[in-house]
């Protein structure tokens, strides 16, 4: 065992893996879906046990797919496969039975298992006992629960303020886990409620709150099957998403239009062989987009106001039959300042500046304009940039021109990327809460929640540089490789005194850790939740605010896991002994006590017991669907907005850099190093580049070049990258996140939402070593 402390590396290792390139597929799914999709399953230790579960995926009585949010039919579903390619493989990746023993640990040191890329790590096998890195330690040792506890307490109750807490929630943890968590955050005295929607859809709840008085999307599944267009923006369903196809298939067959408006050109959002269907099957593909808008990243805005000038020419030669006037006169405010707005731009101008070419813009409005109802759906390509809520409320003019919110076969489609990112909110997982909802805690607990706005994930890692934040409890996720400027945020994490982690697997963040670190083995959504002796169900809110119960099936490959609501409570008893005026010995015995006391605080859950056992659960009130707005700042009215055009300057030797994720991966968790779509092989160290941008700089594919960010005279570097031909905007590049993430600054954030700009990052490329 290595006596010798080696800083472990906060990044994947610099090495490259072997790239192959082949030619980007026009088309997503078919066949070699369903083969990579039993791939990973079959190559686990025990195969049928992962086939079993997948038949439970996404079933009414089943368990929910710990990946994206996309909803599962209301009605229907098929018996033997309701789920997607990335839901089998996030299944086999929990579900294996490969235990990382004390031996492993014992033997591997944490320099060791930081010289692993993600890939690598993720495949060692499920944590099976609480472990603990004792300061100055080399190799994380085995604990037990109490003492794990014991320190967690001690820790917490050594603070000097509560404010030196923070708790972080990923996207997977349940209803039931984030509501204890944030009650426990709260009676302990912090609003310090970092999570990761403040990294990906922040801006959407923002901005729509804002305008809609709703910060959700206001669209069912089956609006989808009742529209005349679709609208994708910043979104790769393919990848990210990909039972989405399903239902845009299912669109295009009674004759919905799709425009798909993003840089790189996806297989995703170009045709779908639906491998559910015999001419799937055959190999016979369904083309999704019929226009495909290739627009600069983040020249979104500069899209939509030409979109919105060229139907307001349409309305103007042919009056009432573009805009839905009675909707604006009857809903909306502000209307006549949006239309004044437009005056000061020329539309060719516009499309210069969205790289678009105007006969494509003025193709995409004359679909528009003959659209009775349409559906704008977007993902984090319009979220995280600077002008992120802006761009949003942009979407919003449009849908609100069109008469597009609150009727059936229309409406606003943000689609969330982690399972139950948007119930983690709706829980109250939030570091600013609104004061009717610390009340409602107040009066129906007796304690007096905090009041002080609390740090989300930007305010947490700055305030754990400034020594601010002392103690970091992060309930899933991977918090280091999650967040931005990857160099910034390990020296913040270094600087704890306490980490915790409540993980099912390895990864980065556990290596990168305060003085001391717990890492919390917990049940993964597939596995079987005995706590308290019975058999639990937890539940999850999907994409479009769809209530369902989730109860895993799997024996777990380990006695030593507690659940994560076990986990919160057991810390609550431990931290706050007889202060607490919760019981929670009471929640951890029956989660229906939890959903109970949710009914009596959080509005829309009535009779929550019962209705999350009816199969398919249940939809949550929004106003904003039904057609009805009340907003903070306008009143019972939704409101057009004017909003800048953000300006999209670099330097002559500057490229525009996008933040992407490859096919083999789920946010952070990498199955493989392949992207299939993408025809990139065996590497993710890539960066894709336009042709004409290879030959100019002088450069060739196949060259390696480190990428160099230069933010406020600040350098930040990511070496060793291998340059990729593609069909990209010129100027325009794309790199994969995590990798890349060491190159987005930290203080660039979207105003309003503070989303770290991962989709827009200005950029110097050099040969390798240069
Ligand atoms: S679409 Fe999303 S939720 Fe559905 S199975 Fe695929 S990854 Fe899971």
């Amino acid at each position: 065992m290595s006596k010798v402390k080696e800083q472990p590396n906060a990044e994947n290792p610099e090495e490259l893996t072997g790239l192959k390139v082949t030619e980007p597929k026009e088309w997503a799914a078919g066949i070699p879906a369903v083969l990579a999709a039993f791939k990973d399953v079959l190559e686990e230790e025990n195969p049928v046990r992962g086939m079993r579960a997948l038949l439970h995926m996404n079933q009414k009585a089943g368990f929910d797919c710990s990946s994206c949010a996309w909803p599962d039919p209301d009605d229907d579903r098929s018996p033997i496969a309701e789920y997607c390619e990335n839901g089998a493989k996030a299944l086999a990746w929990e579900a294996t039975n490969k235990k990382l023993t004390p031996e492993f640990f014992a033997k591997n040191s944490i320099a060791d298992l930081a010289r692993m890329n993600d890939f690598e790590m993720g495949k060692t096998g499920r944590i099976a006992q609480p472990v603990y890195l004792p300061q100055g330690g080399t190799h994380y040792q085995p604990i037990s629960w109490d003492d794990a506890f014991k320190k967690i307490a001690a820790n917490l109750n050594g603070l000097s303020s509560p404010d030196e807490a923070a708790f972080y929630t990923s996207g997977r943890t349940s209803n039931e886990a984030s509501f204890v968590y944030q009650l426990f955050a709260r009676e302990f005295g912090t609003n310090n409620m970092p999570d990761c929607s403040n990294m990906c859809h922040e801006s959407t709840g923002v901005g729509l709150a804002e305008v809609i008085g709703i910060g959700k999307g206001t669209v069912t599944l089956n609006d989808f099957y009742d529209t005349d267009i679709i609208i994708i923006m910043g979104q790769n369903p393919g990848t990210n998403h990909p039972r989405m196809l399903t239902a845009l298939e299912k669109a295009k067959k009674r004759g919905t239009k799709i425009i798909a408006i993003n840089p790189l050109h996806e297989a995703g959002l170009t045709a779908f062989k639906n491998p559910q269907t015999v001419k799937g099957l055959l190999g016979i593909s369904t083309p999704l987009a019929d226009l495909y808008l290739q627009v600069k990243i983040n020249g979104d805005m500069a899209l939509l106001k030409a979109l919105e000038i060229l139907l307001y020419k349409a309305e103007q030669e042919n009056p009432g039959t573009v805009f839905d006037k009675k909707f604006i006169e009857e809903n909306t405010v502000g209307y006549l300042e949006l239309v004044n707005s437009w005056h000061q731009y020329k539309v060719a101008d516009l499309a210069n500046e969205a790289g678009v070419p105007l006969s494509q813009l003025q193709e995409a409005a004359n679909m528009i304009s003959h659209a009775g109802k349409m559906i704008i759906c977007w993902a984090m390509g319009i979220t995280q940039h600077v002008n992120g809520v802006a761009t949003i409320k942009e979407i919003v003019n449009l849908a609100l021109l069109k008469g597009a919110i609150g009727k059936s076969g229309a409406g606003l489609c943000p689609v969330r990327g982690h399972s139950n990112v948007q119930g983690n909110r709706t829980m109250l997982i939030w570091d600013k809460p609104k004061k009717e909802q610390l009340d409602k805690l107040k009066n129906f607990f007796g304690f007096d929640p905090p009041r002080k706005p609390g740090y989300d994930v930007v305010e947490a890692i700055k305030a754990m540089h400034e020594g601010k934040l002392k103690f970091f409890f992060s309930m899933g996720g991977n918090f280091l490789s999650a967040t931005p400027d990857t160099t910034y945020t390990a020296e913040a994490m270094r600087k704890l005194k306490l980490t915790v982690h409540v993980s099912t697997k390895l990864n980065r963040a556990h290596l990168v850790h305060g003085e001391e670190t717990l890492i919390l083995p917990t049940f993964a959504r597939s596995d079987k939740d005995t706590t308290g002796g019975i058999d639990q169900i937890v539940s999850c809110e999907n994409s479009m605010g769809v209530m369902q119960q989730s109860q895993g099936m799997l024996k777990p490959v380990s006695d030593q896991f507690l659940s994560e609501t076990d986990i919160v409570c057991r810390m609550a008893k431990a931290t706050l002994g007889d202060k607490s005026v919760v019981d929670w010995d009471k929640y951890a015995s029956n989660y229906d006590h939890i959903r109970t006391d949710i009914e009596e605080v959080i509005p829309g859950f009535k009779d929550y017991n019962k209705r999350i056992r009816e199969p398919g659960g249940f939809y949550l009130p929004n106003a904003a669907r039904d057609g009805k707005f009340k907003t903070a700042k306008y009143g019972d009215k939704a409101a057009f907005t004017v909003n800048e055009l953000p300006q999209n300057n670099m330097a002559d030797d500057e490229y525009a850099m996008t933040t992407i994720r490859s096919h083999d991966q789920f946010n952070t968790t990498i199955y493989g190093l392949d992207d299939r779509y993408r025809g990139i092989h065996q590497e993710r160290r890539v960066i894709f580049m336009n042709p004409k941008d290879i030959a100019s700089a002088g450069f060739t594919a196949g060259d390696k070049v480190d990428l160099y960010s230069y933010f406020k005279g600040k350098e930040r570097v990511a070496r060793l990258f291998v340059i990729v031909s593609y069909n990209i905007p010129e100027r325009n590049t794309a790199t994969y996140f995590p990798e890349a993430n060491v190159l987005v600054p930290i203080d660039s954030v979207a105003e309003g939402s503070n989303t770290p700009t991962s989709k827009l990052v200005y950029i110097k490329i050099r040969k390798h070593g240069a």
